[in-house]
């Protein structure tokens, strides 16, 4: 999907964020259904020269303000993608070990009645790895 850019900034301004040029150029990277990066591939993709401390600095404030989710996949691994409808990140993610699509499945709950007594919940960081519909149908 290619992104239009009066929709990325409407976007950035959706969360009271003004629209800078690198803040742009995150969003595009990053729209689509699906779409979820490291901060490495980020930076591949963004056009010319990009200082690594500012992305750093931009992808942190994006995720305290709930622009994106980010997703811890292993301990090597943590990808970002935007949080659409969805603005709190505390819910499980469905990993595509195919296409590796990222899509945030806030339906899914983790059973907390499972806890033992006297233990209390903070978060949780669920990843539910599989295949997705699309790559499903493409095997059969
Ligand atoms: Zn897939
Ligand atoms: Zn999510």
């Amino acid at each position: 999907m290619v992104a239009f850019m009066e929709d990325v900034v409407a976007y950035i301004k959706s969360f009271g964020l003004s629209g800078t040029l690198i803040r742009k150029q995150i969003i595009s990277c990053l729209w689509g259904d699906g779409i979820a990066l490291t901060q490495k591939e980020i930076e591949e993709r963004l056009p010319g020269e990009t200082d690594r401390v500012t992305l750093y600095r931009t992808l942190r404030l994006f995720t305290e303000k709930g622009v994106i989710h980010k997703i811890v996949i292993d301990e090597d691994t943590r990808k970002y993608k935007l949080a659409g409808s969805f603005r709190k990140s505390d819910h499980a993610h469905f990993h595509c070990i195919k296409c590796n699509k990222l899509l945030c499945m806030p339906q899914l709950n983790v059973d907390l009645n499972g806890l033992p007594a006297g233990f209390r919940y903070q978060s949780a960081k669920l990843v539910v790895e599989g295949i997705c519909d699309f790559c499903s149908q493409k095997q059969m």
